[in-house]
């Protein structure tokens, strides 16, 4: 038996086609193994970085059946992705099934890797299979390793010093400080007034010319000024100005492009294009979607140049080579394209046909003549004035050439009235608009990627996964279809900024892309590579674990006052965004929202009572609309809170919601028992664990909770230190 191994069943199902029955195709279903999220003693740092990994939970079903196949295969190819990750792959599924002593002495394991999967490259693959590639497989797990070690020490460290749970990655954090950046730049923007001014005017055979003036004065009087000069001189063309221009098409695909195009003309995200890409891929109508290159391949080229000729006719086909600066010759593989040619529709669901269609034109156009455009320029001046010009421009389509094929990247024809040298123009009416300059926009998906790839940061591999990371988060939230970092975006970066510059700067990050490709090379050492980063980055980490504890956003602007002692306030950063403390906390709780709502009114009376719990405090009731608690006058040093068996359980607990701001935490039965969720649901789906006491976290501002005896008040937030708080900690 012969056994080929892939990762995904779709792809297996198109191969399996081509294959006649020579072998049994079984899919990995993607990774098999990887290094544990949160265990960093599974890397050996001393002993040169060695990763151990663990078979990826849920695998153990197919590694099992991977392995009892191979021991009766005389033969296994791995056929999985055709670059880093697809190797990394084949490589953990041979260390799987026949590494170690199990090893079967007779077992020959081949690589190999197809770029599109059709029968002339299925084939042509087979017919060729190699070893696994032990440089490109070393380079991913360099970055696996990497990101890992990063991971682990950045994250703790921010959860020491900003807040639990949070963390960092190596390549997202660039992203994210990014994103902030422009966030600032937005915030610091002050607009400036313009005014626009056009004239509409009829050319001596009557008819009419929109002209616009070629400055944009920057205030009222001035455009006054202008519009009554324009209006009392006599208007004449002072020159007609007409060229020729050549319009290229532009190079085919990469995963960049492709990117950036499905977003802009088919509203997809990055995500949404890369899994219609794959399906694509899978079922052998384009070619590798994960690429860098923009080259199309020799076997190519004639069956889209034949395409052309037969849809267009030959006088729109011109070959063309784009070229690329792809660093890696091993993983140098073609742009995307259709494995077809001539098949301009293809697709299962609506986005593959969609996405296959921007394909096929992008392809196809890019073997086209370049389009010639025919422009005009018209200006005028106002004689007997010191005004400047008024233009016109129009354009034309002589030849269409490549925009046949797509039609993206066309424009409108604005056609001009004929119109000549010295002719004088009758003003009909001339007006201003006034307008803002606008700060630069926030960064679209596809627009990040662009920016990210310019930077020399990511690879095609990672691109969508670091905003899926950011958004993921809830670093980043999606208005409309552009990016903006959430407070706690804001506040990590702000963190790595302020203390790991060097370690999050755009020349840093591509470097380490340029030496993790000079791995895949062969032209760098895995080990050195990991050592030059990793000293280093431990020292400032273990430096930076002596800095103080970030708990203030900064001060409350100084208009508003504590809503209990009327002294000044300070951001803070709570689960839900920021909030406004009073600085004197814990000496006085005064809390508001961002807004400026009160967060906690309620009432303090004694109940005459000590604090059983610390005997320093004094017992006092809080008052909720419906419900009340008992709780030491000492909160938050001491956490104290007294349960009333016989106090009627109302409905509603009368503390709002955290997350909508408008319903109410309320008590509910489910199937174990009781729970607490938001009033206001289905509208919300705000849900907790145990009856809200109406105080927030200190640690992150989250509800707190009723807890235990030993624990009677608890964080309602499970990534939250305060939610299985130490007992001794309470006692101060
Ligand atoms: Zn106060
Ligand atoms: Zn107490
Ligand atoms: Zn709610
Ligand atoms: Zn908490």
């Amino acid at each position: 038996m012969k056994l080929l191994i892939v990762e995904s069943p779709s792809k297996a199902k198109t191969i399996s086609k081509y294959l006649h029955g020579e072998y049994t195709v079984k899919a990995s279903v993607g990774h098999v193994r990887d290094l544990p999220k949160s265990n960093k003693d599974a890397i050996d740092i001393e002993g040169g970085f060695i990763p151990n990994y663990e078979i990826t939970p849920g695998k153990e079903a197919v590694v099992s059946e991977l392995k009892s196949l191979a021991r009766k295969a005389d033969e296994v190819i791995l056929a999985t992705d055709p670059d880093r990750e697809g190797e990394a792959i084949a490589w953990h599924i041979a260390e799987l099934i026949g590494g170690g002593k199990e090893r079967p002495s007779r077992l020959k394991m081949k690589r190999v890797a197809f770029h599109e999967i059709t029968e002339r490259a299925v084939n042509e693959a087979m017919a060729h299979p190699r070893d696994i590639d032990q440089n490109l497989r070393k380079a991913q797990e360099a970055r696996r390793v990497l990101d890992r070690l990063v991971g682990y020490d950045l994250s703790g460290l921010i959860w020491k010093k900003v807040r639990y749970g949070l963390s960092a990655g190596r390549v997202q954090s660039p992203a994210l400080r990014i994103l902030c950046e422009r966030e600032r730049e937005i915030k610091a923007f002050i607009p400036k007034d313009f005014w626009v001014i056009s004239a509409l005017t009829n050319t001596p055979a009557k008819k009419e010319l929109s002209l616009a003036y070629s400055e944009k004065p920057e205030a009222q009087d001035i455009t006054d000024d202008i519009l009554a000069k324009a209006k009392k001189g006599v208007w004449q063309v002072s020159e007609v100005k007409k060229e020729k221009a050549n319009k290229k098409p532009r190079a085919p695909f990469t995963t960049s492009t492709i990117q950036q195009a499905a977003s802009s003309q088919l509203g997809f995200n990055p995500g949404r294009t890369m899994r219609a890409a794959q399906k694509l891929y899978e079922n052998g109508l384009i070619t590798y979607m994960r690429t860098d290159s923009t080259s199309i391949s020799q076997d190519a080229l004639p069956l889209i140049l034949e395409t052309v000729t037969k849809k267009f006719g030959a006088d729109y086909v011109e070959q063309r080579v784009f070229t690329t600066k792809v660093k890696n010759a091993q993983e140098a593989h073609e742009a995307i394209r259709p494995t077809n040619p001539s098949t301009e529709r293809a697709g299962t669901s609506d986005d593959e046909k969609r996405l296959y269609s921007l394909i096929w034109s992008r392809t196809i156009a890019s073997q086209m003549k370049d389009a010639i455009v025919n422009k005009t320029k018209v200006s005028a001046l106002v004689s007997g004035t010191e005004l400047k010009e008024f233009t016109a421009a129009g354009s034309q389509l002589l030849f269409p050439g490549w925009l046949k094929a797509d039609l993206s990247g066309s424009d409108d024809d604005v056609i001009l009235p004929d119109i000549a040298e010295g002719d004088i123009l009758t003003l009909i009416s001339i007006d201003s608009e006034q307008k803002q300059t606008m700060p630069p926009p926030r960064y679209t998906e596809a627009g990040l990627i662009k920016e990210l790839e310019k930077r020399g940061i990511g690879r095609p591999s990672t691109y969508a996964s670091i905003i899926e990371t950011l958004l993921a988060r809830k670093y980043v939230d999606k208005e409309q279809k552009s990016l903006k970092p959430t407070d706690v975006g804001e506040v990590v970066s702000g963190f790595l900024e302020t203390h790991f510059a060097d370690i999050i700067s755009d020349s840093f990050t591509a470097e380490m892309e340029d030496e993790l490709d000079e791995i895949a090379d062969g032209t760098r050492d895995y080990t050195k590579t990991l050592k030059a980063f990793y000293g280093p980055f431990t020292k400032l980490v273990k430096e930076k674990g002596k800095i103080e504890k970030v708990t203030s956003m900064g001060d409350a602007d100084q208009s508003i006052k504590c809503p209990k002692c009327g002294g000044p306030m300070e951001i803070k950063l709570s689960k839900m965004g920021r909030f406004l403390s009073c600085k004197r906390f814990p000496d006085c709780d005064g809390a508001l929202t961002i807004e400026g709502k009160i967060l906690e009114k309620k009432e303090i009376k004694e109940t005459g009572e000590m604090c059983p719990e610390c005997g320093k405090g004094k017992l006092v009731e809080r008052e909720g609309k419906n419900g009340r608690f008992i709780a030491c006058s000492r909160y938050p040093k001491c956490k104290f809170v007294k349960v009333d068996p016989n106090a009627p359980k109302p409905p509603t607990t009368g503390v709002e919601c955290p997350v909508c701001k408008k319903g109410e935490v309320a008590e509910r039965r489910g199937r174990f028992g009781p729970f607490f969720s938001c009033n206001n649901y289905p509208a919300c789906k705000f849900i907790m664990k145990s009856r809200p006491t109406g105080r927030i976290c200190e640690l992150c501002g989250s509800l707190m909770m009723e807890g235990t005896k030993t624990i009677p008040e608890r964080c309602s937030d499970k990534a939250c230190k305060n939610n299985l708080p130490v007992k001794k900690n309470l006692k101060e």
